[in-house]
């Protein structure tokens, strides 16, 4: 797990504040989505379907502050669609941080480099880049020739930039243990990233390439072979042991897909990012008339093969924070006490002096 301690401190601190509260089901991470529209259409994204009035919406700034702040969730994933096509994302995120959440800002990086001014370095915000694999295979899975390569220049541009930068690689049947080992290897010594998120696809039932999702089976075998030989401990994965355990089907858990709930132009939607039975307005409203027990592999057809974050990961860092054992685990394989050779120091994206962000929060 490769998350900065004071995001760790500060997320352990939430989660101890809703257990002492009673609170059974609460948020870890909000998925906002803005807006659906996007720059690419990948074969394996479910996201993109929309009719064309639909993708012309842009979630107001105003609106995902208040459904965030409802929520109380410490952490918000800015996905899409392409979220640097939405107008005022900049000033969302500066609204986000303001209120101290930590923020990843997904992307596709097409428009990564050009907008990198709109937004300062924080220990509050981090970029996460859409990368499927080596050029080739990125490629193939975006379907547009050329998006490795700018993904790769934006990241350096980023890094230079004194930005934390992490990844976001989704893997299918075209995968290896091989293809996986090679793209993380590559992630993590060449392009020095700060972290990597990685996931099985998810079978989008409207996504265009329904041939490609991976099995329960075939993730475990995958995963597990990729991870052999130590090459798990040495990446900068940003998941805790017990989710990789989980994915290489050392352990098995139940789905907790309050724990990472979707807000998106429609409402909170029930169940998760991945499933739509529906929006409701609030996050409470969510948590209290939802059937959670429905859902879940072995429950619902529909999550057969499910084995992303969204339903699991929230599982396995409630797991972690109530082992004292798996707590020490997770800290011993963060390595936060080494000092970071991966990020420059923040630089001003301007001439003139530092913003005074950047001088009193030093990159974690
Ligand atoms: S970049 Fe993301 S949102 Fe855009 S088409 Fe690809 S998977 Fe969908
Ligand atoms: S298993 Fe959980 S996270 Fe996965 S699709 Fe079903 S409800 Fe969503």
């Amino acid at each position: 797990m490769t998350v900065p301690l004071r995001q760790s401190m500060a997320v352990g601190g939430y989660i101890a504040r809703q257990k002492l509260a009673k609170r059974e089901r609460f948020p870890l991470i909000v998925e906002l989505e803005p807006l659906y529209q996007c720059n690419l259409e990948c074969a394996g994204c479910g996201k993109i379907q929309h009719p064309d009035h639909i993708l012309r919406q842009r979630m107001p700034v105003d609106r995902a502050i208040a459904a965030i702040e409802e929520s109380g969730a410490p952490m918000v994933s800015i996905a899409g669609g392409e979220p640097l096509i939405h107008p005022e994302i900049d000033e969302l995120a500066r609204e986000l941080i303001k209120r101290k959440r930590y923020i990843y800002l997904c992307t596709n990086a097409i428009l990564m480099e050009r907008k990198l001014d709109l937004f300062e370095p924080s220990r509050y915000f981090a970029w996460a880049v859409h990368m499927d694999g080596l050029r080739e295979r990125h490629d193939e899975s975006v379907c547009r020739d050329g998006v490795f390569d700018k993904a790769v220049a934006a990241i350096k541009a980023a890094k230079e930039r004194g930005f934390r930068v992490t990844t976001n690689t989704t893997f299918f049947t075209h995968d290896s243990p091989d293809t996986v080992r090679q793209v993380l290897d590559f992630l993590n010594d060449e392009l020095e990233v700060d972290a990597m998120m990685i996931s099985p696809a998810y079978a989008y039932e409207k996504a265009p390439d329904q041939e490609h999702f991976l099995g329960v089976k075939q993730t475990h075998e995958l995963f597990r072979a990729a991870f052999a030989n130590g090459a798990r401990k040495r990446w900068r994965l940003n998941h805790s042991p017990l989710f990789l355990d989980f994915l290489e089907g050392k352990v098995d858990y139940s789905c907790t897909a309050w724990g990472i709930p979707s807000y998106s132009i429609f409402g909170w939607q029930r169940p998760c990012y991945l499933m739509s039975d529906g929006y409701v307005e609030t996050y409470k409203e969510l948590v209290e008339t939802t059937d959670w027990d429905k859902y879940g592999r072995g429950r619902d057809p529909r999550c057969a093969n499910c084995m992303a974050h969204c339903g699991y990961e929230p599982t396995a860092a409630l797991a972690t924070a109530s082992s004292a054992r798996q707590s020490i685990r997770a800290l011993v394989s963060s390595r936060q006490w080494l000092p970071s050779r991966r990020s420059k120091p923040p630089q001003p994206p301007h001439d003139g002096p530092p913003p005074r962000e950047l001088v009193e929060l030093p990159m974690a």
